[in-house]
């Protein structure tokens, strides 16, 4: 295990500016907040954490990193508390641990939605900083240096695989190829120890085969290229079992082809001389053809920079052969951080502000490079606050703006789905479709073929596809409406003229106006573009006076509303038309609360509010929720009752107070009744009459000013 001191003396001498004695206090407190515990392999639980700051140091990250490293586990597994780390190690710290602490529960929690590309987008976005994940990756590199001491084979196979499907790509996407290197061998061990075994002993044989001819191959290529005149330094290396092994099980390779096996390095100065030196072997050497990628001028997702290619070696060997200057080298290996190191290094001295540039940098990176079907296509780091990640039931990740709602979640999935939805159930909850979802639920959302999209949902959903998608739903009903109208318009202009209708006696008119189809007539009739005299005019020219004083059909935008004219105005939009509606006893909802319909046989609709606990009763028959809301071009026609359970001092002139208090700010009180007495508190419940929820709230927090008021709630009794 690394000793205080080493640790201390590895951070002060790439960042001699660190804080010492703050490094030696998170020493102390890990040791002593984990005091006795154990870790599976005998030793001191404290060991972990101090080897992970150990790892964290070999990427020369900032104290601050190195002591979360520290502390990561404390908050999770021993008594300490976020607050304490915060009083002794400062704000920065706390938020890091606390960070890295929900990243570990969010792993012990998410087993049914862990699929992998899912839940590493996930982590991404929980990791605000991407420190937290490095953190994170750091942990997790260094529990699989231990896995073999857990005794039960089932937990092994479950971390392997965890890490395999989840950290290694992880650490690729962030640009960490040593980790992701050491986590898919790790995790190949436990996962498939044979086939591991089996390439090593290969690779074996083929040295001993092969005797020295790497040796030879190095010295061949570096005179080559020192004829050219450039000095490079060269490299044959084996490529790791894990990354032999997938390659023969995607392409199909077989083993004996060496350009798979052995990858020559050749690191030169500058860009030019890579180019340079590619072009020597191109020369020299055929190369086999399909093999060369350019990811000089075009890099990886991770910023992986260099040129690949195979070619006919001089043991006429294929080989594969990677050029690059020694920064993408460094870069390639330790991500954006030895960028970041290295740029240190040859310039000036750490200026204030500067420590955390390759951490901003690296999220830049993670922000641009997204090819459309890439994952940070609707996800960046920094933008965790503005979006929501949820599940379908198979796992699917959907990522949707904040404040999105089920509707928004199937129009995510897709656009038919969308159309069809009439319920969702929410981490197996049935749910009503304008709740708001978090992050991290699983959802279902359940459909029906007849079911056509809502123009209520427009008030709630946020996704644009939601949107755009109800609304080109809409437009394209109201059509069909005006089409139907603008036909009977001119069948009922026809008849009134006496002439035989037909669709063809339309086409000069179509013609006239310009139109494409005889549809785009009758909704130009139905919408009130034209009129049917207009229509009567261009078939029948010259027969004006005739039809002067005609009872020609009114033409109205909305239909439904014609002929319910006489019914109240209702304030709900999403009704059923022609179906009663009354509000709940039981919430007694208020313009202004989100409120859900329950239909109710013989009964029509009750509206409650959505957290009514009446609501858990119908639970299971998700046909009967109907979603509705306010209509607010109705706001203020109606005034409605809102029940409120005031409990107040028992004393005369209160009761008066609180009546004056009411009417002050324009309630109406409809009734009053006192439901619990005692000689010092009286509790009443009160039914005011107001136009919506910000009325009684206004209402709310006047009586809680009144003195004589010890609470008020809104609720029903
Ligand atoms: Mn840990």
């Amino acid at each position: 295990m690394l000793r205080q001191v080493e640790l201390v003396e590895r951070v002060l001498s790439y960042d001699p500016h660190a804080d010492e004695d703050l490094l030696n206090r998170a020493y102390v407190f890990t040791v002593k907040a984990h005091g006795s515990q154990k870790r599976a392999s005998g030793d001191p639980y404290f060991s972990h954490p101090v080897e992970v700051a150990g790892i964290l140091t070999e990427l020369k990250l900032d104290m601050q990193t190195i002591i979360t490293g520290l502390l990561h586990d404390t908050v999770e597994d021993t008594v300490a508390t976020v607050e304490e780390v915060e009083e002794v190690f400062g704000p920065e710290i706390a938020v890091l641990v606390d960070g890295v602490t929900k990243l570990s529960q969010l792993e012990l929690q998410s087993d049914r939605t862990k699929q992998a590309e899912n839940f590493s987008k996930l982590l991404l976005a929980m990791s605000n900083d991407i420190r937290v994940l490095l953190v994170k990756l750091a942990d997790r590199l260094h529990n699989m240096r231990t896995l073999h001491f857990i005794s039960k084979e089932e937990k092994r196979k479950r971390i392997a695989t965890e890490t395999m499907e989840i950290y290694a790509p992880l650490a690729e996407r962030i640009g960490i190829q040593h980790f992701r290197d050491e986590l898919e061998d790790l995790a190949f061990v436990e996962l498939n120890d044979e086939a591991r075994r089996s390439i090593l002993r290969r690779l074996e044989y083929l040295r001993e085969e092969g005797e020295d001819l790497v040796a030879n191959i190095v010295a061949d290529l570096k005179s080559d290229l020192k004829d050219a005149g450039i000095n490079a330094n060269i490299s044959g290396r084996e490529k790791r079992p894990y990354s032999i092994w997938r390659k023969m099980e995607q392409k199909n390779v077989t083993f004996e082809q060496l350009s798979d096996i052995i990858a020559f390095r050749i690191i030169v100065e500058n860009v030019e001389e890579c180019y340079h030196a590619l072009g020597v072997m191109h020369a020299k050497y055929s190369m086999v053809p399909g093999r060369f990628k350019d990811y000089i001028s075009t890099p990886k997702r991770n910023n992986y920079q260099s040129i690949h290619t195979t070619i006919f070696g001089p043991e006429r060997q294929r080989i594969e052969v990677q050029i690059r200057t020694r920064e993408m080298h460094e870069t390639n290996e330790y991500g954006v951080a030895a960028h970041w190191q290295y740029k240190q290094q040859i310039g000036a001295p750490v200026q204030e502000g500067q420590q955390y540039r390759w951490l901003r940098e690296l999220l830049e990176i993670l922000e641009e490079a997204s090819d459309p079907d890439e994952f940070l296509e609707h996800t960046k780091l920094n933008m965790y606050q503005d979006q929501v990640f949820c599940f379908t039931p198979k796992g699917d990740l959907i990522s949707l703006p904040a404040g999105s709602s089920p509707v928004d979640f199937a129009y995510g999935v897709h656009t038919r789905v969308g159309d069809t939805c009439v319920g969702a159930k929410v981490n197996g909850r049935l749910t009503p479709l304008r709740s708001i979802l978090k992050n991290g639920d699983q959802v279902e959302i359940l459909r029906s073929k007849n079911q056509t999209p809502s123009p209520t949902w427009e008030s709630f959903v946020v996704s644009g596809k939601a949107r755009s998608a109800i609304r080109r739903f809409i437009r394209q009903q109201q059509r069909d409406q005006y089409v139907e109208l603008g036909r009977s318009i001119a069948e009922k202009a026809f008849r009134n003229d006496n002439k035989p209708f037909t669709e063809k006696a339309l086409t000069p008119a179509t013609k006239f106006w310009d139109l494409d189809t005889l549809d785009d007539l009758y909704c130009s009739l139905g919408d009130g573009t034209h009129t049917s005299k207009q229509l009567l005019e261009i078939i029948f020219p010259g027969e004006k006076e005739s039809r002067d004083n005609e009872n020609i059909v009114p033409i109205t935008r909305n239909r439904s509303e014609k002929k319910s004219g006489k019914q109240a105005a209702v304030p709900i939009r999403g009704l059923i038309p022609g179906m009663a509606m009354h509000f709940a006893g039981c919430c007694h909802p208020l313009p202004g609360d989100r409120i859900v319909g329950i239909v109710t046989t013989g009964k029509g609709v009750t509206i409650h509010t959505i957290d009514c606990d009446t609501l858990e009763q119908f639970a299971e028959v998700p046909e009967r929720w109907l979603d509705v809301s306010w209509d607010q071009e109705n706001d203020g026609a109606q005034m409605q009752v809102g029940r409120i359970t005031i409990v107040m001092a028992n004393e005369s002139g209160a009761l008066s107070s609180v009546t004056s208090s009411i009417a002050a700010n324009k309630g109406n009180i409809t009734n009053l009744v006192i439901s619990n007495r005692t000689p010092e508190f009286f509790e009443m419940r009160v039914d005011i009459e107001v136009r919506d929820v910000k009325h009684l709230t206004n209402i709310i927090a006047a009586l809680r000013a009144d003195p004589v008021i010890s609470s008020v709630e809104r609720k029903g009794g």
